[in-house]
């Protein structure tokens, strides 16, 4: 059984509702168990301006599947909820990334592990801390360590 984090984001077409959906859909992977889910964190886009804000949030998943099996999983459930793709960085109903693999490092065309870009976001790092205070990014260091390193980035957690 191995630890996986997986990272929600959306801003568009009610986003609470959203990632209401698709933490229903990783509860039906396969082999995959949903440990624990963040609460919900608010944050203004990254890279370009005049989109809604995102919200975002972790869920700890316990699964026997192999990573590309799981990041498959993830993908069709991000076709599911009709995520279109216009233009880099476009808004996005549903983006689901597959964070961390236990401690593997992944680094193959279509799949790299640690999420590349996972260290230097706020509003991955916070949800994170939240299911694990103690968490490591392989290769990075202490997920607390790096979080204070976001600090121009403002997230805010939402109400229950
Ligand atoms: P994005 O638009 O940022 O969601 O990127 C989607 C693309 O990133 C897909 O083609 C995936 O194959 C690729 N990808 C590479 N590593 C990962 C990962 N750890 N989680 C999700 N997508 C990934």
């Amino acid at each position: 059984m191995i630890r996986a984090f997986v990272g929600l984001g959306s801003n568009l077409g009610d986003p609470r509702a959203q990632l209401a959906q698709a933490f229903a859909a990783l509860e039906r992977i396969p082999q995959t168990r949903v440990a624990a889910r963040s609460a919900l964190y608010r944050s203004a886009p990254i890279g370009s301006s005049g989109q809604p804000d995102f919200l975002n949030a972790v869920a700890l998943l316990e699964t026997t599947l192999s990573a590309q099996a799981l990041l498959g999983a993830l993908q069709a459930i991000e076709r599911a909820q009709r995520r279109e793709r216009p233009y880099p960085n476009a808004p996005r109903t549903l983006d689901l990334d597959l964070l961390l693999y236990g401690s593997e490092h992944i680094d193959t065309p279509g799949l790299q592990v640690p999420h590349p870009r996972m260290h230097a976001r706020a509003f991955v790092l916070a949800p994170l801390l939240e299911l694990d205070p103690e968490l490591t990014v392989p290769g990075r260091g202490r997920a607390h360590d790096l979080l204070a390193a976001c600090a121009s980035q403002t997230v805010s957690r939402e109400p229950a």
